[in-house]
């Protein structure tokens, strides 16, 4: 019988062991600089960090390499090392992914977009090779790269990609104008994975969705291409309340075995871009939160060995994972114009990079985001940043300097209190 990549169980804690040992081998030379008391705090913070991602079904990859977290560089390529000691050894620590959209061309019209309303102008392909480098250089080592639709703007791709190879590098398509020639560059560019938009079960709805007859199919047939060219495949999957309470996850996760993706990664609708000044019915919303939690238990178990990883924003998030890490703690966004960004779903900018340095944009949001909070961003201020909504999204850092003082950001997260890192 065909041995399965996902990992439960004992074998499960056996490569826990294994990795453990492999870190610790890999810092060794921290001893002289740290003492060994010092060293050895630095392992128990590690134990501590892999422990949020033990609670995920590892993923063997064909290159031997494994995943044990969508979020996290697979193990042991040297980006996986980095973003390790982002946490561990950096002070302040460094984030370890990007969202970089390197262009808002699509033909897709999907009510929830959130860059939708973003200023289409792209960043000079020089700038943006650039700034490409320089966030590499500064240890970014987790890319998940995008559009609008990458693929038709395949030469801004490409030299975003060269940049990048060997890092852990996704790329979100849709896979509209996926070409057999486009799919093999990806792979010679050693893209980790791919992530699609599939947003239901069937292709009526999704279509009706993106405004795109062929689009649902047009998805899947770019992630079964892909796979065979030896990427990893997820589906990226926005539900509402509605349909969580209807048995939706199932049907999705059903859907993605059936087309052996690797990963779902369930994103919970936002009120940001084009989805603004959406009304979303939050009457049950607690309760789709505990079947969207109880969901991703279950698919992260023995109980579903064969089925790909779920995983969900709002356990991911969760207090009792790393709850809201945008602004540099773990993540951040860069639109295709250049506005350097908290998250994706946050539409405020904390400068323009054909304005400013990287390095004053960075320092601006960091100030702003100096500790990791419980409280989600994207909910908290969604109203205060539709008001102030002034014809093009994101608003300006002028305006999100005021914004983000008097936002509440709740608690600081249990996870970085306990490690102790962020001051
Ligand atoms: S969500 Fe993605 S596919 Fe849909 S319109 Fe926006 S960029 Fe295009
Ligand atoms: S703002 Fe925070 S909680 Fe919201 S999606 Fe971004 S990282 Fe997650």
């Amino acid at each position: 019988m065909k041995k399965s990549r996902f990992i439960t169980g004992l074998p499960k804690v056996l490569f826990y062991a294994r990795m453990s040992l492999g870190c610790a081998w890999r810092f060794r030379s921290e001893i002289c600089r740290l003492g060994l008391s010092g060293y050895l705090g630095m392992l128990r913070r590690a134990s501590k960090f892999t422990r949020l991602f033990f609670k995920h079904k590892l993923l063997r990859l064909p290159s031997g390499e494994y995943k044990l977290d969508f979020y996290m560089p697979r193990y042991p390529s040297e980006a996986f090392f980095t973003a390790m000691s982002d946490k561990l050894l950096c002070r302040p620590p460094r984030p370890v992914s990007v969202v970089f959209s390197m262009t808002k061309t699509c033909s897709f019209r999907c009510p929830h977009c959130y860059q939708g309303l973003d200023d289409p102008r792209e960043l000079p392909l020089e700038r943006m090779v650039e700034v490409v480098r320089e966030l590499r250089d500064f240890g970014v080592a987790a890319w998940a790269v995008e559009g609008g639709e990458p693929l038709l703007r395949f030469e801004r791709l490409e030299a975003v990609l060269r940049e990048i190879q060997g890092l852990e590098v996704w790329v979100n398509s849709t896979g509209f104008s996926a070409t057999p020639e486009k799919i093999r560059r990806l792979a010679e560019l050693r893209v980790t994975g791919v992530m699609s938009s599939i947003h239901s079960v069937g292709p009526a709805e999704h279509d009706a969705f993106t405004g795109v007859p062929g689009s649902w199919r047009g998805s899947l047939q770019f992630l079964a291409d892909c796979k065979r060219a030896g990427m990893l495949t997820g589906f990226n999957t926005v539900l509402t309340d509605e349909p969580i309470l209807s048995g939706g996850i199932d049907g999705i996760m059903n859907l993605a075995k059936e087309h052996d993706c690797d990963y779902v990664q369930l994103i919970h609708p936002k009120m940001c871009g084009r989805w603004k000044n959406e009304n979303f019915d939050t009457t049950r919303h607690e309760e789709a939160v505990k079947i969207a939690c109880a969901a991703q238990v279950r698919y992260n178990s023995s109980k579903e060995k064969h089925a790909p990883i779920l995983t969900a924003q709002v356990f991911e998030e969760s207090p009792e994972m790393l709850g809201c890490c945008c602004g540099g703690i773990d993540r951040f966004y860069i639109g295709c114009s250049g506005e350097v960004q908290p998250c994706e779903f946050v539409n405020l900018s904390f400068g323009n990079l054909n304005e400013v340095s990287f390095g004053t944009a960075y320092s601006q949001m960091r100030r702003a985001f100096a500790v990791p909070c419980e409280n989600w961003i994207c909910c908290e201020l969604a109203e205060e940043i539709a008001a102030a909504f002034d014809g093009q999204y994101p608003l300006p850092w002028s305006v999100t300097e005021t914004l983000i003082r008097n936002r509440r950001s709740g608690k600081p997260t249990e996870i970085y209190r306990k490690m102790g890192i962020y001051q």
